[in-house]
């Protein structure tokens, strides 16, 4: 069989949309499952539209997901001559042809095709001049008058286009500039692109795509045209949902791949199952699962996903990761057993990594800031005993390993006849300030004896000074 080659060609008039990324993906896992290829190409043609900005928002977001390529990126606003000498074809062997009429006259057969059709339509007033080159001249392409065009589509099965519905549409604007089907065809042919996936918007460009490929006798690839991503009302997914962009997904804590596992889910499907590691998806992707019906993008199921991609990634991984949610808080850590400790402690317990550097902020401050509830309910006289006599005992111990504490514990519960819970419960708040926290046990490990025992004094303190109040 032939190898596979894929591609992803995001016009960069805007950061990379969760629908763009869900394509990219798609093409990029079929390049990866049939040990295929992946091309990446810039569609810049539309100079008053495309930034440079939104190339780096792109190529930012597409690393975030570690979705990379093979080949390219091309960029097509360097490829006209290219384009150029394609159009140049297609004239010679007869399947396009020079069109001068003027916009009033274009203007006539738009309103002649409403009238007539319902919709604009050129007439072929230029068809069989045989014109040549000349100022303000568009290259049309001779569209076939009868018969029909069909897409077979991997995902959609056939569908059927009547010719005479195509009318001979532009190809090469005035300025020598080339029109969007026929720059994508012509750069599939040379990237030697053989299936192509993409969001369902584009097939009613299909059948012109598939009438060039035909004119320029060469094979037409494999199309696959997958549901748009919709929001919760079924209306389009756009910002009116909530965020589009990737890269904001990445700033709300997301792991890309958790992300990209919802996104491959949000279109294709392998039996029950949703959890998938990056290896799975690459083994499992296929096109013939790519799902019928549109997806519905759903924040509390992204979430649930992402809270199982936490849990199952090693924390060594997640350090790097966490460090800059870390950083937003003002928390400068660095990576090792310190913070792979802790984020062992959290990682069942967060559904992002900015919960998770939420949730890690008490590990590294100095002073503890008293949850104001937690502090009236936990912090009371009666706590004054048994945190006094913990300290006593934590004074004495050389190590802090848990089967230790818990003695410790359980000394200080036979001393004051306290039940765990009593004792627990005022320790936690001393520590992390709030009433529910990782085992006790573990974070008094990890906080170590010296942070520990000025923590429990510092509480202390507060009750003793509350009480004199
Ligand atoms: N540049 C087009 C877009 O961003 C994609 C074209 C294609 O997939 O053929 O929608």
């Amino acid at each position: 069989m032939k190898q596979i080659i894929t591609r992803f060609p995001p016009s960069p008039t805007g950061y990379l949309h969760v629908g763009g990324a869900r394509t990219a993906l798609f093409n990029w896992l079929y390049a990866r499952h049939t040990k295929g290829r992946f091309v990446l190409r810039i569609e810049d043609t539309d100079i008053e539209r495309s930034t440079q900005a939104s190339v780096d928002a792109i190529f930012e977001a597409l690393q975030w997901l570690g979705i990379d390529w093979d080949e390219g990126p091309y960029f097509q606003s360097k490829r006209f001559d290219v384009y150029k000498k394609y159009v140049q074809r297609l004239i010679d062997s007869g399947h396009a042809y020079y069109c001068t009429c003027t916009p009033e006259e274009i203007e006539a057969m738009r309103k002649r095709g409403m009238a007539a059709a319902g919709k604009p339509r050129y007439d072929g007033t230029c068809r069989n001049r045989k014109l040549g080159p000349s100022d303000g001249a568009v290259v049309r392409f001779k569209a076939p008058q009868t018969g029909n065009t069909v897409i077979q589509d991997v995902v959609k099965g056939n569908i059927v286009f009547q010719n005479t519905d195509i009318d001979d549409f532009i190809i090469q604007r005035s300025d020598g500039t080339p029109m969007y089907n026929l720059a994508v065809v012509v750069d599939d042919i040379t990237m030697q692109v053989n299936t192509i996936i993409r969001g369902d918007d584009h097939v009613s460009n299909t059948p012109k795509q598939i009438l060039l490929y035909k004119a320029f006798g060469a094979d037409v690839p494999v199309f696959g045209h997958v549901p748009m991503v919709l929001g919760n009302d079924r209306a389009r997914l756009s910002k009116r949902h909530g965020a589009t962009s990737v890269t904001a997904y990445r700033d709300m804590g997301f792991l890309p791949e958790a992300f990209l596992n919802y996104l491959v889910r949000l279109g294709w499907s392998h039996g029950d199952q949703e959890f998938f590691t990056l290896d799975e998806l690459i083994e499992k992707f296929s096109l013939e699962n790519i799902g019928h019906s549109a997806g519905v993008f759903d924040m509390e199921k992204l979430m649930a996903l992402n809270a199982d991609h936490i849990k199952a990634a090693p924390p060594e991984k997640l350090t790097g990761k966490l460090i800059p949610f870390l950083k937003n808080l003002g928390i400068e850590a660095e990576k090792g057993p310190y913070l792979e400790s802790i984020i062992k402690t959290l990682n069942a317990r967060s559904k992002t990594l900015v919960e998770m550097a939420e949730k890690a902020r008490f590990y590294f401050q100095d002073v503890i800031e008293y949850d104001e509830k937690a502090a009236r309910k936990v912090l009371k006289p009666i706590a004054v005993e048994p945190l006094k006599e913990l300290l006593a005992r934590f004074a004495d111990m050389d190590a802090f390993t848990e089967p230790l504490l818990e003695d410790a514990f359980r000394a200080v519960m036979a001393k004051t006849g306290l039940k765990l819970g009593k004792i627990a419960q005022p320790v936690r708040v001393a520590l992390t300030g709030r009433t529910a926290s990782p085992g006790i046990f573990e974070i008094i490990e990890i906080i170590g004896k010296k942070k520990v025992m000025t923590r429990l004094e510092k509480a202390i303190d507060f009750i003793e000074e509350k009480n004199r109040e």
